[in-house]
Formats: C-alpha cells, sequence, structure tokens
C-alpha cells in the first residue's frame, strides 16, 4: 500500500520496520473540553488507516496518548492553563475533569465505531519515563535549566524542524514575543521540557518532582516518552492534524532522535481540517458541533462516518447540514439494499481488486465508496456481492453486518412510536423542520428510523432482532 509521507512530501510505498508488525502512534485528545466533529473526522480516518492496514494484513500495534497534563497551547501562550480553565468552567477539580473527558471522548469514538487503540497512555500515568528522557537530554547537552523552565536547545539539534522547513524560518522570528517577557530562553523556537511550579505557575495544580524541583512536563515531551515505551525509538506510522506539522512534531523529532540518534518515525501521516460552512470551526463564530448536536437533529454518528468517507484525508471538509443529510441519504440506501440481499456466498473478486487498489493507493476512501456503490449496483448474484460488501466494510467501519434496516408495517409499531411518527408528519405538513427533526431524533433513539416518503413516511427498525 502507498501513503503520503509529510517528511518526503511524496506519495510512497509502505514498509514496515519488521513486518508484519506496524507501530502506529497517533497524537490523541487534550481531556480539557468536549470534543467536536473535527476531531472525529482525524480519528475516523486513523481508524480507516488502522483497518486498511490489517485489511493488508499487517498486525497493528496501536498507541494513543491521552494529554491529562494541564498545559499551555503553546509555550508562548501567556495564558491559563487548558485543564485549570477546564476545571473552573466545569465546575470540576482537575482531575475529575480528565476523568470525565478521557471517558467522554473514548464512549463518542465508540459511536463512530472507532476501534479502540491497543494501548491508551495518558500523560500523568507517565511522569517517571517524561523525567528520564529529559535528564537524558540535559546530560547529553540539548536541554538546558533555566529558573523558570527546562529548555530543548533548538540550535544544539541539526534538522531542527525538517518536516516543515518554510514554517520554521516564520516560526523562529514569530515567538519572539517570550523573549520578551523575560523568559530564560536562548532561542525564539526553544521549547519547555519541564514546566517549574514558580512564577506564574506557582500555584500550578498538578504538579510532581523531579530533579528541577516540583513542576509538570510541558506538552511534547509526553509522546516521545510514551511512543519510545510502547514502540521502540523508531515508530512506522505516526500521525496528527496538519496543525501539528509546524511545532508539535518537529518537537517529538527533535528531543527523540536527539536521545536516540535513530529516525523517530519513517511515515509521517497528516488529517487536513474539517470547515464548518466553510470557516475554521470557533467558539466565536458558534460553529463548534460536537457529536451530541448530530444526534439531537436526528443523526446518527454513522451517517457522520460516511459524510467524513466522502473526502480525501489529505484535503480539506466542509461540513454542513445538507451535506450530512445526504451522505445520511446514501448510507440509508446502502443498509436498505443489502438487508434485501441472500446471505453472503463467494464474493467477487474484480470489485474487490479494486477496492483494494483505492484504499491502498494513500486512503482514497471518495474512491473506495464508488466501488463500494459499484459493486452494490452490479448484476453479480446478491450472495456474491453480499459477501464483497462486508469484506469492503470491515475498512469502511459502516457496521453493515450489523445494522439492517427491515421496514415495519405501521400497524405493528409500538403505539408510543406511532404517535412519534403521527404527530412528525403533522410538523412536515406544516414546514416545522426543526420540530420534524427533533422527532427523527426521538424516534432514533428508539431504534427506528424514518425516511420521508412524500407526505407518508416509512419506519425502519435499526436492529436485525426488531421485527
Ligand atoms: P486537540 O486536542 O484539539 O489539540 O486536537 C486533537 C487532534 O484533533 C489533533 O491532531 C488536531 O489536529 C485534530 N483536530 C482538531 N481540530 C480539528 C478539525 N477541525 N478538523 C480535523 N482535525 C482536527
Ligand atoms: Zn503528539
Amino acid at each position: 500500500m502507498k501513503l503520503y509521507n509529510t517528511l518526503t512530501r511524496k506519495v510512497e510505498e509502505f514498509e514496515p520496520l519488521h513486518p508484519p508488525k506496524v507501530g502506529l502512534y497517533t497524537c490523541g485528545p487534550t481531556v480539557y473540553d468536549y470534543e467536536h466533529i473535527g476531531h472525529g473526522r482525524k480519528y475516523v480516518y486513523d481508524d480507516i488507516l488502522k483497518r486498511t492496514l490489517s485489511y493488508f494484513e499487517y498486525e497493528v500495534k496501536h498507541v494513543q496518548n491521552v494529554t491529562d497534563v494541564g498545559h499551555l497551547v503553546s509555550d508562548a501562550d501567556e495564558g491559563e492553563d487548558k485543564l485549570e480553565k477546564g476545571a473552573r468552567k466545569h465546575g470540576l477539580t482537575v482531575w475529575e475533569v480528565v476523568d470525565f473527558f478521557t471517558k467522554h471522548f473514548y464512549d463518542s469514538m465508540d459511536k463512530f465505531n472507532i476501534q479502540r487503540p491497543n494501548i491508551i497512555a495518558k500523560a500523568t500515568e507517565h511522569i517517571p519515563a517524561q523525567i528520564k528522557l529529559v535528564s537524558q537530554l540535559v546530560d547529553k547537552g540539548y536541554a538546558y535549566d533555566t529558573p523558570e523552565a527546562v529548555y530543548f536547545n533548538v540550535s544544539k539539534f541539526k534538522n531542527y524542524g525538517s518536516l516543515d522547513p518554510q514554517k520554521m524560518e516564520e516560526k523562529k522570528v514569530g515567538v519572539r514575543k517570550e523573549v520578551q517577557t523575560g523568559d530564560h530562553k536562548r532561542n525564539p523556537a526553544d521549547f519547555a521540557l519541564w514546566f517549574k511550579r514558580v512564577g506564574r505557575f506557582e500555584d500550578h495544580i498538578m504538579h510532581w518532582d523531579s530533579p528541577w524541583g516540583a513542576g509538570f512536563p510541558g506538552w511534547h515531551i509526553e509522546c516521545s516518552a510514551m511512543s519510545m515505551k510502547y514502540l521502540g525509538s523508531t515508530i512506522d506510522i505516526h500521525t496528527g492534524g496538519v496543525d501539528h506539522i509546524s511545532v508539535h512534531h518537529p518537537n517529538e523529532i527533535a528531543q527523540s532522535e536527539a536521545v536516540t540518534r535513530r529516525p523517530f518515525v519513517n511515515y509521517w501521516v497528516h488529517h487536513e481540517m474539517l470547515l464548518v460552512d466553510g470557516r475554521k470551526m470557533s467558539k466565536s463564530l458558534g460553529n463548534v458541533y460536537r457529536i451530541e448536536d448530530i444526534i439531537a437533529k436526528g443523526f446518527e454518528p454513522l451517517d457522520l462516518r460516511y459524510l467524513y468517507l466522502t473526502a480525501h484525508y489529505r484535503k480539506q471538509q466542509n461540513f454542513n447540514w445538507e451535506a450530512l443529510k445526504s451522505a445520511r441519504t446514501a448510507r440509508l440506501r446502502l443498509v436498505k439494499t443489502i438487508s434485501q440481499w441472500d446471505s453472503p456466498k463467494t464474493s467477487c473478486a474484480q470489485l474487490e481488486k479494486s477496492f483494494a487498489q483505492a484504499i491502498g493507493d494513500d486512503l482514497n476512501m471518495p474512491e473506495a465508496l464508488a466501488v463500494l456503490w459499484e459493486t452494490v449496483n452490479s448484476d453479480y448474484p446478491t450472495g456474491a456481492k453480499h459477501a464483497s460488501v462486508l469484506k469492503m466494510d470491515k475498512v469502511l467501519g459502516l457496521q453493515l453486518d450489523k445494522v439492517s434496516y427491515g421496514r415495519l408495517e405501521f400497524k405493528n409499531l409500538p403505539d408510543k412510536i406511532q404517535k412519534l411518527v403521527q404527530k412528525r408528519e403533522e410538523y412536515r405538513k406544516q414546514k416545522e423542520w426543526k420540530q420534524a427533526d427533533i422527532l427523527r431524533g426521538e424516534i432514533s433513539k428508539h431504534g427506528y428510523e424514518v425516511e420521508d416518503m412524500g407526505a407518508s413516511s416509512a419506519v425502519y427498525a435499526k436492529d436485525k432482532s426488531v421485527k
């Protein structure tokens, strides 16, 4: 299979160090607030990558970090620690915040049918490993101690910023502000490995003892320490959003390679952003949607998963409700068609080959979806198509083996559902779309799906066992 490697800026044939084993590290969430649908896109594509590797019979060991240590958005940020801010906002302690949002994050990822990582590594549970790595960097002369923090000295690391050479130049100039604010940094791009509990962090809640006094680790060091611990000094694949190409990942490379003197990562995979109505998601624009917002409007998380698949991961994707509606229509058509087919028999080899070509071509999911539909619409016997489609779904993850919408006679529906469907039809007649959507969600919560058929509705059970 082929993958685009940010390190070389080329699509390359993927060759793991120790086939069939593959070490995969995916930068995980910072657990101080609810995740949004942009995060969903990133983690669904990590899942697609992992499933594609498994499709090609690689044995993937997947490690993901959870940043549950308070830190700043960047060293240059003069604001408050994210976790402490999150704790105040939600009326919880920092420890309660990280517990709550870590659980919430993985529960949400389950809803997208994302396979859980083999190892979920929490930063707070790996403090000694991070301290050890910082000590090694100090001993080797790559890091220096100052009154406020231990910093990594980027001028000592020869290829610093090789992942993104253009941005590096801007960055060296861009962070001068910190130098002016009295930090003891030697170079503007130097970054903190260990913050001390002094000055603005005097009351920092989370802190641990270290050779440099009480404090807490900088953000980047956890990924190096934990990936080395679980995946060795060189990782096959490391992923993250494109926003990490200019700071977080160059810092991970520098602090890891300075100690191991080996390449930290062989293939860097970076996901593009999800936009909403053509704009970056932001609280001030009020366009930050969560998975709960999707469900409240009567959509299934799998509708959103389908939508994610329609855009290549290296392209920006635009979210709007119309696009999500089209994704839902397509997914329902798929599920309904398949539920009428014969049980799976010998599959369609030629179409499966085209599918493998698409996913092996730098995860070309829009093309893979096209092959899926070609299969669905082909003249092959339905038993054969069924076998192929289920095989493809091992990568797509649309749960086509589980969901099956059998249309139900209105009179056979439970009373409660009949009432909800009738009420919804009234709303639709009066063009009260918002209310109709809310009721769709209500019906969906009970395990049924409605489809508009002119003035009336068709109702389907989402679970095979509901008759
Ligand atoms: P965060 O915890 O917000 O730093 O983000 C965790 C991961 O989600 C990072 O790899 C980000 O690049 C990614 N991410 C954040 N926002 C978006 C977005 N709007 N679209 C896609 N990925 C995102
Ligand atoms: Zn990371």
